[in-house]
């Protein structure tokens, strides 16, 4: 995929937009699947920082880092490996795998009842962004991946934000066409693309049900669809588990 015009400038905007769009351009246009990146976070000391997912236990962590129990329980200050709650954010002390190499940041796979439970607690409530029928669902698209669904409507038809939150983009992206981003509480956001025309400005807040967009078909899109993405930090996630 080339980096000129709209993908270059997307590429200069600020760091959050870039780490959130950066395994985005696998959209509808296909492309290389996204590498998710999700629990772990380098530290500059050369630890990394784990977040604890459902049905992980301190020896399991503490293997995948290639480090002791002892040396984790150590650094958190742990009283009872038994009770570690998940979403818990461990420091892993100078992690090694087998070979010597360091640090080791292999992310876990994001885990869906972890999420679920991070949407409850949150208090978010995804709603259906436009009127119209499902065409093609999140997941895998041959060798590509889809990373969300998109939703067939008529061109013009009121694309409204799926939960309230703050626009973070509002312009044209590449094969996404005009594009609008918003991100809501935690760490969660939300993308309308191949948009006629964004109605709202970079920084305005949005309630849910506002209109953010008019359906289109800019960018790379085969007929008039919304493109609609739910994200928690950089990962994509399916977004038919979490709209009514
Ligand atoms: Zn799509």
């Amino acid at each position: 995929m080339s980096l000129r015009g709209p993908d270059r400038r997307a590429r200069l905007l600020g760091l959050s937009l870039a780490a959130l769009l950066a395994t985005s351009l696998a959209g509808c246009g296909g492309g290389p699947a996204p590498v998710p990146e999700y629990g772990s976070t380098p530290l500059p000391t050369g630890g990394a920082i784990h977040v604890v997912q459902s049905g992980e236990t301190i020896w399991r962590i503490s293997r995948r880092y290639g480090v002791s129990v002892d040396s984790v329980v150590q650094a958190n200050g742990i009283q009872d490996v038994t009770d570690v709650r998940v979403g818990t954010q461990l420091h892993i002390p100078d992690p090694a795998d087998p070979e010597g190499r360091r640090p080791v940041l292999a992310p876990p796979a994001p885990d869906p009842e972890a999420i679920d439970r991070a949407v409850r607690d949150l208090g978010l409530e995804f709603g259906w962004p436009v009127r119209g029928s499902l065409n093609s669902r999140f997941g895998a698209r041959g060798r590509s991946h889809h990373d969300g669904i998109d939703i067939d409507g008529r061109k013009g038809a009121a694309v409204v934000a799926s939960e309230s939150g703050r626009v973070i983009f509002a312009d044209r992206l590449g094969d996404y066409g005009n594009v609008v981003i918003v991100k809501h509480v935690g760490d969660w956001s939300t993308v309308y693309a191949h948009n006629k025309r964004n109605k709202v400005r970079k920084g305005q807040f949005v309630e849910k049900g506002d209109l953010v967009a008019e359906l289109g078909d800019s960018g790379n899109a085969s007929g008039a669809h919304l493109h609609f993405e739910i994200r928690r930090g950089r990962t994509p996630v399916d977004p038919l588990r979490y709209l009514p």
